[in-house]
């Protein structure tokens, strides 16, 4: 078995290692970067999958975070198609799935997520899919473009995907057990608005419903059968049902695992070994801005943990003090901006009207800004920022964040 030894090797091949590595580089580091991806392509931009690149808008070169020579151009080493399969913390040591062995000084741990797999009778047949990667991508829009297709699920990958199938023809219904599409993160109300831009395109949606069991004919999918008793006519099913952090390689290796399943780091990303790093969806940290345990998974966290990772694997102390922001379009029929996130909320102020199709929401929980929501209203999230980091208390300036005339600087 070759053997060999580098200076920092960042495991896994998405955004937030290859963040990491340009941060690595622009603040310095001349040691050798060693970045092992197990997908077939090098870090992209996974938003693109259920938007642009699946409606076939944006070409395949677009969606890469960096293009190929800037890895050589950096010095980076970037492995696709290679797993690392065993990591030992006392020995700093990686096993590759090429039969290489890695030494190392640090790393980074950044193995994202999984998507949650439904076992319901017939989820074999074929025309049913999950969406992860462009290659999961590529294959819905081949086999479900101009079809009647079924999404599972209510959050923003369905909801996008059911988007971008209909501008390629599809006829869409969505089986979801929210009331309403998008409501478990942003709320009823501005769920409603985005439903509304769903069904005004002709996409059917089925709230407060579950799915039962797929049928198909000759082993292709013919119908999905819901709890409620619908029958959905289905070519072809993609299900959106939620992510599970990545984290066989660092439960092995014996680090310590938080309550959402994530690998526990302290506010800097660091574990509790030193010169290990996580970032991204797998990333369970101390939030200086949330003050407790949070874990995210949006693709505007992992750069920026990349980029904090980074640092700190280059002993520059820093907490992780960035507010997690969030972004989806529906086509172009919708875009929303998020900064939160809010696990609970008990008030909401709406600033501007939803019919008019620009509006902020600020999530309150006891008085505080624990999140904002954005549709056409960016300025807002500014001070929504500034507000979740101060935790200050805004009860007395309800009136203030509701009226568009009032200046949200002045709270
Ligand atoms: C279709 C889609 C649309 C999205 N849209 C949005 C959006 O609009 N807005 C938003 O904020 N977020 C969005 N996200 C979420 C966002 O893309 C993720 O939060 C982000 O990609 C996480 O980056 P990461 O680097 O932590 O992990 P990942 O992107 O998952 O990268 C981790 C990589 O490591 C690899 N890996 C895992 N284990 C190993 C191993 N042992 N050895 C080698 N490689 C390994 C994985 O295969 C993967 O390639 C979307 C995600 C998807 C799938």
């Amino acid at each position: 078995m070759a053997e060999r030894h580098v200076e920092f090797a960042l495991i896994g091949g998405g955004l937030a290692s290859g963040n990491c590595a340009r941060w690595l580089r622009e603040e310095g580091a001349d040691g050798s970067i060693l970045l092992i991806g197990r997908e077939p392509d090098l870090p992209y931009n996974r938003p693109d999958c259920s938007k642009g690149y699946l409606q076939g808008k944006a070409a395949r070169e677009d969606v890469f975070f960096r293009p190929p020579e800037w890895y050589e151009e950096q010095r980076v080493e970037a492995l696709t198609r290679v797993t690392v399969s065993k990591l030992s913390l006392s020995e700093r040591r990686l096993e590759l799935s090429d039969r290489q062995v890695v030494t190392f000084d640090k790393a980074l741990l950044a193995t994202g997520a999984n998507v949650r797999r439904l076992s319901v009778p017939g989820c074999e047949l074929s025309g049913i899919h999950y969406l992860r990667t462009l290659g999961n991508s590529e294959s819905i829009r081949d086999d479900a473009s101009g079809k009647r297709v079924v999404l599972i699920g209510g959050s923003y990958i369905a909801s996008e995907v059911a988007a971008s199938l209909t501008e390629r023809g599809s006829s869409c219904s969505l089986v979801m057990l929210e009331p309403v599409a998008l409501s478990r993160t942003f709320g009823e109300q501005a769920g409603r608005f985005f439903q509304d831009r769903l069904e005004e395109h002709g996409i059917q949606v089925h709230g407060d419903d579950a799915l039962e069991r797929f049928e198909g004919a000759d082993g292709r999918i013919t119908k999905v059968v819901t709890k409620a008793g619908k029958e959905l006519d289905a070519d072809a099913v993609v299900i959106g049902a939620g992510v599970m952090p990545e984290v066989t390689l660092a439960r092995a290796a014996g680090l310590e695992l938080g309550e959402t399943g994530g690998v526990l780091a302290d506010s800097k990303l660091a574990t509790s070994v030193p010169g290990i790093y996580v970032a991204g969806d797998i990333a369970e940290y101390d939030s200086v801005v949330h003050r407790r345990r949070l874990r995210v998974e949006h693709w505007d966290v992992a750069f920026n943990q990349g980029k904090t990772a980074g640092l700190n694997m280059l002993g520059r102390d820093q907490p992780h003090d960035v507010v997690p922001y969030f972004f989806s379009d529906l086509s172009d029929w919708a875009s929303l901006e998020y900064v939160g996130p809010a696990l609970q909320w008990d008030r909401e102020i709406v600033r501007g009207a939803l019919d008019d199709g620009e509006f902020a929401i600020f999530y309150l929980d006891g008085g505080r800004v624990a999140a904002a929501l954005s549709v056409g209203r960016s300025d807002d999230l500014e001070h929504a920022r500034r507000l979740i980091t101060s935790h200050a208390d805004v009860t007395d300036h309800a009136d203030e964040l509701a009226d568009l005339s009032s200046d949200l600087a002045s709270i």
